[in-house]
């Protein structure tokens, strides 16, 4: 086994050897597959045949409120990433909103991630873990299947989240957790509002989460590049506004514990916006940036066209300065 850069090692994964994420099969799951077509059956069904512009309005609404506040800010840049400090019921409402993009429970999420982080920083890793095959593969492996390692390493997720009531219930009941806002929809606007409200809004959120992360390992520009990885970031900048920041992927493989994504001027990142607005509300607060970070010798900046896939001349990265 190589040496593994010395970032890895206070990682959630473990790995006894760097084939533990490299080999593995690919298999369907009937709950994933299920779950993702039956919503996006809903939506293109149900969602055309009630189409009124009041439930367009509360899917674009509900969607914006869960990538945002539930997703970006709850899921990754806190539980996954803790990136800030919050109230601890602030972080509970901004979890609870990401459970309803309707991807996993909260622990699921976690370890859905940290595999893919863990994996992509490794030489080599599963292709499933780096969206390494064609778009139509990749669409019916990530949104379908499952990937099953050999021997997969283990994933230590920290007691404050594992042990914790309300995660662990939200974990157990992360799909039903659909059904309250689906009723309260209901006697709202009727079937319209729950086709655009819940099935158009969780369709949305997984194919979009899908098809940002096809994309963010694939194509866009570069502006650093983490050498020996099995993988490179990309920005994918035209939805940067969708993504709520998210796709400031590249930044994010130099600059993982970074609560801001957007790191250069032009880089609009709507996450980091909200944060700052909350934190002059007094309810954020210790936001950890680039230049917090520990420094790490296989991160170099490119110095090539900006369009590049892989640098070809590089040097050392410096983290950047970013207003805190
Ligand atoms: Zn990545
Ligand atoms: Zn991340």
């Amino acid at each position: 086994m190589r040496k593994r850069p010395a970032s890895l090692e206070a990682h959630r994964v473990r790995a006894q050897d760097d084939d533990s994420v490299r080999i593995g099969t690919v298999r369907w799951s009937a709950a994933k597959s299920l779950w993702f077509l039956g919503m996006a059956a809903g939506a293109a069904i149900g969602g055309l045949a009630t189409f009124t512009w009041s439930a367009l309005a509360l899917f674009v609404a509900s969607t914006g409120c869960v990538l945002l506040f539930g997703h970006s800010l709850g899921s990754h840049r806190k539980l996954i990433h803790d990136s800030y400090q919050c109230p601890r019921w602030l972080e509970y409402l901004f979890v609870y909103l990401g459970v309803q993009v309707g991807l996993a429970g909260p622990l699921g999420l976690m370890r859905q991630h940290e595999l893919r982080d863990y994996a992509q920083r490794l030489p080599d890793c599963h292709d499933y873990l780096r969206h390494g095959r064609r778009f139509w593969v990749d669409a019916w492996w990530q949104l379908n299947c499952e990937l099953h390692l050999l021997n997969p390493p283990a994933i230590r997720i920290e007691a404050r989240v594992r042990q914790d009531p309300f995660y662990r219930l939200l974990e157990r009941t992360w799909m039903a957790q659909q059904l309250p806002w689906a009723a309260l929809f209901f006697l709202w606007g009727g079937w319209g509002f729950v086709f655009w409200g819940v099935c158009a809004r969780v369709t949305a959120g997984v194919f979009g989460h899908w098809v940002i992360g096809y994309f963010a390992h694939n194509h866009g520009p570069m502006r650093y590049e983490v050498r020996r990885a099995a993988v490179q970031g990309h920005n994918v900048p035209w939805t940067s506004l969708l993504t709520m920041g998210e796709c400031w992927h590249n930044n994010h493989h130099a600059f993982p514990g970074s609560a801001r994504l957007g790191l250069a001027p032009g880089e609009w990142d709507p996450g980091w916006w909200a944060l700052v607005a909350l934190r002059r509300a007094g309810l954020a607060w210790d936001f950890r940036l680039p230049h917090h970070l520990a420094p790490r010798p296989e991160l170099v900046a490119c110095t090539a066209a900006p369009a590049a896939k892989s640098a070809s001349a590089a040097s050392p990265a410096r983290a950047p300065r970013v207003l805190a």
